[in-house]
């Protein structure tokens, strides 16, 4: 694991391997650095844990599709800061058999003369492709993002498509005709295979849509995960609250270990595929609600409900304040705090510690190698019994 500056010709123009010129190891030691600056105030920072072959890791890759000046067609990533398309044909993070079938794809884009999307005079056909693999299972999802839902030689398309690539289990098209940021739009068609995939993760099975968040990166979230539940340190007879819950993974572990579980999540797709997951698993003892985490804490909060341990995995902006202020009435014994932000994770931490919490233990994983993101878990728990502080 040397230096992988020199292996990455696109490393200047792409910008999202903010570490590339350090080797692995240093990078663990910034990450670790930077974790005990935000969150060493806390409590001790356990040593970050590491992959051992930290390369093509990514299991869900996009690319955008544009045309250069001299008409040649090029997918990539956007260039940091600007809309350029930086063109990309093999990634050092990215699964290779999925910047093999977009590679597939801009070829036969040229055979069928199929252009890319432009968005500026919405024209033309592809804009995005996506590819989620599973990591154990080996199923494999394309998702075409197209500017419109005209699809010229569709049935062609897709049969030079899945000829190249046998193992290619479902393809979607997924129209997003609209000037934003996001690379899927709302509507979505299933073109082959059953629109989704599934992937299995500690023993269980997880259905994985389109649209719905899943972890990235399958190896460490195996170990994240393990250090979640760690922390939770369940018995059986909790009430416990996976929030911000994603397609229900942390929930569906924790639920054979304690007596309920309810998981909120904003996102429908996921929700379902919780729904789903649960299901297919055999798990009885967990619910899943469709809501805003904040307003969901709020109303159990206002109902006077009660949890013992709490997950919460928030995006990257982190908890609301609503959320917050709710869970520190309901008061639970334990919370495990799972954060793709240390920034706004030590916002948060600062606030639980000011009404009743102590941090007591903090665990980063790399979950993102080579980029400058890290993952941590901290566990909380609460300073008086909750009677006390009901009283007092
Ligand atoms: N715990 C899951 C997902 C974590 S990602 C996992 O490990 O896979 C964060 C999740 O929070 C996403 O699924 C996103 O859709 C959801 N989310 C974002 N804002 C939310 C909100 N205000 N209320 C509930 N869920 C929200």
């Amino acid at each position: 694991m040397g230096k992988s500056q020199s292996s990455c010709p696109y490393a200047k123009a792409c910008g999202g391997c903010q570490l590339q010129n350090l080797t692995y190891p240093q990078q663990l030691q910034y990450k670790q650095v930077k974790c005990i600056r935000l969150l060493g105030k806390f409590c001790h920072v356990e040593e970050i844990l590491g992959m051992e072959n930290p390369y093509h890791y990514r299991n869900k890759v996009q690319a955008a599709f544009a045309r250069t000046r001299s008409g040649k067609i090029i997918s990539g990533v956007y260039q940091a800061k600007s809309r350029r398309v930086v063109a990309v044909e093999r990634c050092l993070i990215e699964d290779e058999k999925a910047d093999e079938v977009i590679g597939t794809v801009r070829t036969l884009l040229g055979q069928f003369r199929l252009t890319p999307y432009d968005p500026d005079r919405q024209t033309g056909f592809l804009r995005h492709v996506l590819v989620k693999r599973g990591f154990q299972s080996g199923q494999l999802m394309v998702v075409l993002v197209t500017g419109s839902p005209a699809f010229p030689h569709k049935r062609d398309f897709l049969a030079a498509l899945l000829k190249r690539h046998p193992e290619i289990t479902t393809v979607l098209q997924n129209v997003n005709g609209a000037h934003t940021g996001m690379v899927l739009g709302a509507r979505e068609t299933v073109l082959y295979g059953p629109g989704k995939i599934e992937e299995q993760l500690g023993g269980c099975t997880f259905q994985i849509s389109a649209r719905a968040f899943y972890q990235i990166n399958p190896v460490q979230t195996e170990v994240l995960y393990r250090k979640a539940l760690e922390f939770a340190a369940l018995r059986g007879t909790e009430t416990v609250i996976d929030a911000y819950c994603g397609t229900g993974t942390i929930g569906i572990f924790a639920a054979k270990h304690a007596k309920t579980v309810v998981g909120v999540e904003l996102n429908g797709d996921a929700v379902a595929d919780a729904r789903e997951n649960a299901r297919r698993n055999g798990i009885q003892n967990i619910r899943f609600i469709e809501a805003d985490a904040g307003e969901f804490l709020t109303g159990m909060a206002t109902a006077g409900e009660r949890a013992d341990v709490v997950f919460l995995d928030p995006p990257r902006a982190g908890s609301s304040l609503a959320f917050l202020r709710s869970l520190v009435s309901l008061a639970p014994a334990r919370v495990v705090y799972i954060s793709c932000n240390p920034e706004t994770q030590q916002r948060d931490l600062l606030y639980l510690c000011k009404h009743g919490y102590r941090v007591r233990k903090i665990q980063p994983v790399d979950m993102f190698p080579h980029t400058n993101h890290v993952e941590t878990v901290a566990l909380l728990t609460r300073k008086q019994a909750r009677l006390q502080a009901v009283n007092g």
